[in-house]
């Protein structure tokens, strides 16, 4: 059972806490996985099709695929794409490890292209510098749920006949120019690791595309590659998301749009707070609609905000503390690129927390943590 958190100041104020949205809709919750038990139906069936049907129409997408993990959607849509062995695929070093990851896992190369400084998503106006004729796709990340330059991207893709997939990762619901992002590219992958905007209880991901033969592909690979009963036509994988975890999304499907909405005020009321502190708080493309998976901020202070935040109890996250090509897995191959912009975020990030359910008091008393700091 979920105490209140920090009620006195000996209790942790947690980086995430995933407890209260299980208390307040735990019936419904523990009724549908109820209904999946009694049905004995746990894998590919009506809870997935139904998740699949309605994260469409949710995503304005036409076809969805659930996935084990939002790292197997990124590596199957870019399998489905015939993204592999050769081929090179502009990214963001600022993301997640997977980003990089699933493109070394289908053998192609990364190519990494510094970020904006205001949004810290992949700087579209460098892209196109580092197309050649292996250039197989650009995968942005929509990073902390802000939309990158989607409309740009998808322009410069259009132009060089290069695919476009985006690693909607962190940003389930986010909207760019006026459309969901995972729409824009030829595939979009999305993660429901339990702390995501959008959580199941374990893990989860699922496929975005416009393409039906792209579907069509996807449904095989996270099934073995087969199309019917022992007959096999792909080497596939076993990357299904599960009935019980459908049945928890297709709850908290519900829900997004309002925790969403609460994610974003939790921010607004951040940036008020600390808007006169030797901070940068975070910018907002006025062309999309930012659904602060992260509050990330940047300070020269970085290390001591988390130390005052430390001595308190309260926890912060750095998102990230390393760009990707310094990762020792995949900094080996780029032993002399240098991307300023990114490396001087990854020094000066630091992440508040944020959920829907983190109680308006303590807003305050991290802010207040942050700007008492300032004051010595
Ligand atoms: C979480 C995340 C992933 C991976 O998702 P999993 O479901 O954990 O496999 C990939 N990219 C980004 C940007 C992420 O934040």
């Amino acid at each position: 059972m979920a105490s209140d958190k920090k009620d006195n100041n000996n209790d942790i104020l947690p980086f995430v806490d995933l407890t209260h949205q299980h208390e307040e809709i735990g019936d419904e919750i523990l009724r549908c996985i109820h209904n999946v038990i009694k049905s004995g139906k746990f894998i590919l069936d009506e809870n997935v099709a139904a998740f699949e049907s309605e994260a469409a129409e949710y995503l304005e997408v036409e076809f969805a695929v659930g996935i084990a993990s939002g790292t197997d959607a990124l590596q199957l849509a870019l399998i489905a794409l015939d993204v592999g062995e050769g081929d090179e695929v502009i990214t963001t070093p600022f993301s997640f490890i997977a980003t990089a990851e699933v493109i070394r896992h289908v053998g192609a190369k990364p190519v990494f292209v510094d970020i904006d400084a205001r949004t810290f998503n992949l700087s579209a106006a460098h892209v196109e510098a580092v197309i050649t004729e292996k250039t197989a796709a650009i995968m942005p990340t929509h990073i902390f749920g802000q939309p990158s330059d989607i409309s740009e991207l998808s322009t410069i893709c259009n132009r060089h006949s290069i695919k476009l997939i985006e690693d909607c990762c962190q940003s389930f619901g986010a909207v760019f120019n006026g459309k969901k992002v995972g729409s824009f590219g030829d595939a979009g992958g999305f993660s429901f690791y339990p702390s995501k905007n959008l959580g199941a209880l374990g893990d989860g991901g699922l496929v975005v595309t416009k393409h039906k033969e792209v579907a069509d592909k996807i449904c095989m690979l996270r099934n073995h590659g087969s199309t019917s009963p022992n007959q096999y036509e792909l080497l596939g994988f076993n990357s299904r998301l599960d009935e019980i975890q459908a049945a928890v999304l297709r709850e908290k499907l519900k829900n997004i749009d309002k925790y969403n909405t609460r994610r974003r005020e939790i921010a607004h009321q951040y940036n008020q707070l600390l808007v006169n502190l030797p901070i940068v708080i975070p910018y907002e493309d006025p062309r999309g609609t930012h659904i602060f998976n992260q509050y990330t901020i940047l300070s020269e202070n970085r290390d001591d905000i988390a130390s005052t935040l430390k001595s308190q109890n309260i926890e912060s996250a750095i998102h990230y503390p390393m760009p990707l090509h310094k990762q020792p897995v995949i900094n080996k191959d780029y032993p002399d690129l240098v991307l300023p912009v990114a490396e001087d975020v990854t020094k000066r990030c630091i992440s508040l927390p944020i959920y829907p359910e983190l109680r308006e008091e303590f807003i305050q008393t991290i802010s207040t943590a942050i700007s008492t700091m300032f004051e010595y």
